[in-house]
């Protein structure tokens, strides 16, 4: 995309896009779904689009290695989200017209993503789902690369990070939240671990902050000084366009 062409997108957004990468645990979900809610914005999951290929695949018995048959899978499944009310507007995935929001949420499915997620297929495949959710603007996207590659002309840019060990300490409290089996902080350190070095070693859009990204490490803040200042970064980006066109 040219710099013209950018700038051509940007200004017919009413409303900003609002781009939050980082690695596992750092607090994206929370953060971004708390900020969706604070300034009225979609809120939009991209990971849960990842984990419902890697469940898909594992349903119809289509290996997590075989890219071509992944990309064919990921582009035919029906994926689309609905908003939880009753849960502080987290967002519900529905693959084929079923909600999957919890069977996405295991150990082995957060893997089975990540390894699905490296096939150019597959990202091809969610691609123009994840920009036609986006484009309009007054949205928050939540993803690995949002900022570098599904919007890079987004107005607003944030990649969160944290210490290794609390996140994996967060991904514990999810899993117990959940009802599943915690799994102990050593090995959910290696899984938190090997999945941001398979993330962000991928050729094809691979984890990392884009160039203009603003870097906020929430290792020792609440979730309410993130939210607090992510919503600071947005006014500092994007002030200007957050009420035009909103309802
Ligand atoms: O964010 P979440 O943990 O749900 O993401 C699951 C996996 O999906 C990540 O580990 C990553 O491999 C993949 N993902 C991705 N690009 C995104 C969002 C998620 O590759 N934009």
């Amino acid at each position: 995309m040219t710099d013209a062409d950018e700038l051509r997108r940007r200004s017919a957004r009413e409303r900003p896009i609002v781009a939050i990468d980082g690695p596992a645990g750092a607090g994206k979900s929370t953060a971004a779904r708390m900020l969706a809610a604070r300034l009225g914005f979609v809120l939009v999951d991209t990971g849960a689009l990842y984990r419902a290929v890697a469940l898909a695949a594992r349903e119809r018995g289509v290996d997590w290695s075989d890219g071509p048959a992944l990309g064919t899978l990921a582009s035919t499944l029906d994926l689309s989200f609905a908003v939880d009310a009753v849960h502080g507007g987290a967002s519900r995935i529905h693959v084929d017209g079923h909600d999957r929001s919890a069977d996405i949420r295991t150990p082995d499915i957060s893997m089975g993503a990540s390894t699905v997620s490296a096939h150019p297929e597959v990202r091809a495949a969610l691609l123009g789902l994840q920009r036609r959710l986006g484009e309009r603007g007054g949205v928050v996207l939540e993803g690995r690369d949002i900022g570098t590659v599904v919007f890079p002309d987004a107005e607003v840019k944030v990649f969160l990070t944290a210490r290794d060990e609390l996140r994996a300490e967060r991904r514990r409290d999810e899993i117990a939240r959940r009802g599943g089996p915690v799994p102990s902080l050593e090995e959910t350190l290696r899984e938190v671990r090997e999945r941001d070095l398979q993330d962000s070693t991928r050729a094809v859009a691979p984890l990392r902050p884009a160039e203009d990204a603003v870097h906020l490490d929430t290792s020792g803040l609440g979730i309410d000084d993130v939210v607090e200042q992510l919503a600071a970064i947005v006014e500092r980006r994007a002030g200007g366009r957050l009420t035009s066109g909103g309802t």
